[in-house]
């Protein structure tokens, strides 16, 4: 490491130790380090790189989300699906919508930044989009619970229905053509 960036690297050390923002050492840290006049020029800056450089910028995010993905298992934990493509992830308890509406930033880039860098967490997983929309959708994947949608009531109704319209029309006529619904 060269002299500057050791030196550089030290300064920062120091300003982190007594609770100093990293880039400025002037106002308080808030969060990540930094303080918060510092982090937003930081974001902005970003923010117009990505917008220079979008492919680089998506690159840049599925990576994030493949770090993720594997830090979580790497394959979906109902089929085994590895291809980090087809990965996503899971709240193990269907809570996701209330994790997002307390927090905003639950989703999307920074949600992904955050559990990068944070500890692990139970709650939890990695499913592929398949299994993830069938939980969802079904309470529990297919392939976990071996079952079918039964749509045998559907048929049941129609059986019915044609069977009521059938008494209607015997009615009707049973009281010699004059229709009782007009
Ligand atoms: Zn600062
Ligand atoms: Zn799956
Ligand atoms: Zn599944």
């Amino acid at each position: 490491m060269s002299k500057k960036s050791e030196s550089r690297r030290r300064l920062r050390q120091e300003r982190q130790q007594s609770g100093l923002c990293i880039h400025c050492g002037v106002e308080p840290v808030c969060e990540l380090k930094g303080c918060e006049k510092c982090l937003a020029s930081k974001k902005a800056v970003q923010k117009r790189y990505a917008a220079k450089t979008p492919e680089r910028n998506r690159l840049y995010f599925l990576k994030i989300r493949k770090d993720v993905v594997e830090k979580y298992g790497g394959v979906c934990a109902c089929c085994g699906e590895p291809r980090f493509e087809f990965l996503t992830i899971d709240h193990v308890n269907n809570d996701g919508g209330v994790e997002r509406k307390a927090d905003q930033k639950a989703q999307g880039r920074s949600w992904f930044l955050r559990l990068r860098r944070e500890e692990k967490r139970s709650d939890l997983q990695v499913l592929c989009w398949n299994c993830n929309l069938a939980k969802l959708h079904f309470g529990e994947c297919p392939h976990k619970s071996g079952t079918q949608v039964d749509f045998s009531p559907l048929t049941l109704d129609r059986r019915r229905k044609v069977q009521h319209e059938q008494q209607k029309e015997d009615g009707a006529t049973g009281v010699q053509g004059f229709c009782l619904s007009a």
